[in-house]
C-alpha cells in the first residue's frame, strides 16, 4: 500500500508557518514591512494582549486590487518579483510571498483594501485558512487593515511556546522601534490594549529625527551621545548616527541598532568593528549603545541571506570593517583624554 501522499495546503502553510511566525512580533514586522513596501507614510498598530488577542495594522499604502487579495493570501504570491533577476537588486522588504499565507493559517485573519482607483474597498476573511477566501464589499480609505486574531487558536502546540504577555509585548516592542528607527519619514502609531505606546510624527528635519530617537531610546542615550557623520570618499560608504559616550555604557547590549542602507542588521563583523573602536574606554562587560546607518552600494552588500534573521552579507568586509571602526575611533577620540592616539581616516 501506497505510504506517501501530498500535505493539504492548510497543512503546508502551517508547517511553513513556523518558520516566519513565531510570535506576535514577527506578524507586527512581516505586516509593517508591507505597509512599508507598499509606500505607506503613517502606520497605525493596535495590539491587544501583546498581539495573542489582537494585531490591527492599518497603513495608507497603496492598497490591493480586489482580484488580487485572495492571491495575497496564497502562498509563494507576490507582487515583488517576476524572475530571479530581481533578487539581485530587490529594494523591497519583502519578496517572498510567505508571509500572509503563513499568517494566515495560523489565525484568523481579515484584509481590507482600498486602491486609490477603486470606488470602494474589499475585505477577505480568512479562519486558520482554507482557499475559499470571501470577498466582500467594505468601507474604507485608500490603504489597507489587516487584522489578525487569535495567533495559534488551531496550533496549539505552538500557542503554548508563547511567553508571558510581557516578554512578547517587549519583542513586539521592539520590532516597531526599529522600524521607527529606520524610516523617519514615516509616521507611527502603537497602542497596547487602547493604551499610546508610541506616537512618533513624521521627522525630517535633524532636531526631530532627534526627537524620535529619544522617544524611542529614551533622551538620556541623546544627551549622552556623540554624532557620527562620517563618509569615505574612495569608497562611496556613509556612517552617521549617534554613538552613546562611554560613561553611558550598558550592562547589555540592549540598545545597539545598526541600519545598512536603512535596513536593521546584526552582524558579527560590525559588531566587532564598534566593539574595538570603543576597547580602550570601556570597562570589561560594558556595552556601547548606538544607533548607526551605513549606507553603502547596494552591490557591495548581499541582503537577502535569510527573511528573519537579520543577517547581511559584506563583499568588502575588511573595508566596511576597518570604515566603521575608523569612524567610531574618531568621533570617541574627541572625547577621549588621550586624543593623540587617533588613526587618520
Ligand atoms: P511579500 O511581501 O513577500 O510579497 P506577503 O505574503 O507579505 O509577501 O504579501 C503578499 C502580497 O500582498 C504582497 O506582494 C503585496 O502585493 C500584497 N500586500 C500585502 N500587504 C500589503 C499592504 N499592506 N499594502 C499593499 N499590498 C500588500
Ligand atoms: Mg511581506
Amino acid at each position: 500500500m501506497s505510504q506517501i501522499h501530498l500535505l493539504s495546503p492548510r497543512l503546508a502553510n502551517q508547517i511553513a508557518a513556523g518558520e516566519v511566525v513565531e510570535r506576535p512580533a514577527s506578524v507586527v514586522k512581516e505586516l509593517l514591512e508591507n505597509s512599508l513596501d507598499a509606500g505607506a507614510t503613517r502606520l497605525e498598530v493596535d495590539i491587544e494582549q501583546a498581539g495573542i488577542k489582537l494585531i490591527r495594522i492599518r497603513d495608507d499604502g497603496d492598497g490591493i486590487e480586489k482580484d488580487d487579495l485572495p492571491l495575497a493570501l496564497s502562498r509563494h504570491a507576490t507582487s515583488k518579483i517576476y524572475a530571479l533577476e530581481d533578487l539581485e537588486a530587490v529594494a523591497s522588504l519583502g519578496f517572498r510571498g510567505e508571509a500572509l499565507a503563513s499568517i494566515s493559517s495560523v489565525s484568523r485573519l481579515t484584509l481590507t483594501s482600498r486602491r486609490i482607483a477603486s470606488e470602494h474597498a474589499w475585505q477577505v476573511q480568512t479562519e486558520g485558512r482554507d482557499m475559499e477566501a470571501a470577498l466582500s464589499p467594505a468601507a474604507h480609505p485608500q490603504g489597507t487593515t489587516v487584522e489578525m486574531r487569535d495567533l495559534f487558536f488551531n496550533t496549539p502546540a505552538r500557542r503554548k511556546f508563547l511567553k508571558t504577555e510581557n516578554t512578547e509585548f517587549k519583542h513586539l516592542d521592539e520590532v516597531v522601534k526599529r522600524l521607527a528607527l529606520s524610516r523617519f519619514d514615516v509616521a507611527f502609531q502603537l497602542k497596547h490594549n487602547s493604551r499610546i505606546i508610541h506616537q512618533l510624527k513624521p521627522a525630517m528635519l535633524q532636531a526631530d529625527q532627534e526627537r524620535r530617537v529619544a522617544a524611542v531610546c529614551g533622551p538620556a542615550f541623546v544627551e549622552q551621545s556623540l554624532r557620527v557623520d562620517m563618509n569615505a570618499e574612495a569608497s562611496g560608504l556613509t556612517l552617521k548616527g549617534w554613538i552613546g559616550l562611554p560613561t553611558f555604557s550598558r550592562s547589555q547590549a540592549d540598545l545597539q541598532y545598526f541600519f545598512v542602507n536603512g535596513r536593521m542588521i546584526r552582524d558579527k563583523l560590525v559588531t566587532h568593528a564598534v566593539r574595538q573602536a570603543y576597547a580602550d574606554v570601556l570597562f570589561h562587560g560594558r556595552h556601547p549603545a548606538y544607533v548607526l546607518y551605513l549606507e553603502l552600494d547596494p552591490a557591495l552588500v548581499d541582503v537577502n541571506v535569510h527573511p528573519t534573521k537579520h543577517e547581511v552579507r559584506f563583499r568588502e568586509g575588511r573595508l566596511v570593517h576597518d570604515f566603521i571602526f575608523r569612524s567610531i575611533h574618531r568621533v570617541i577620540g574627541d572625547v577621549r583624554p588621550d586624543a593623540s592616539s587617533v588613526p587618520a581616516l
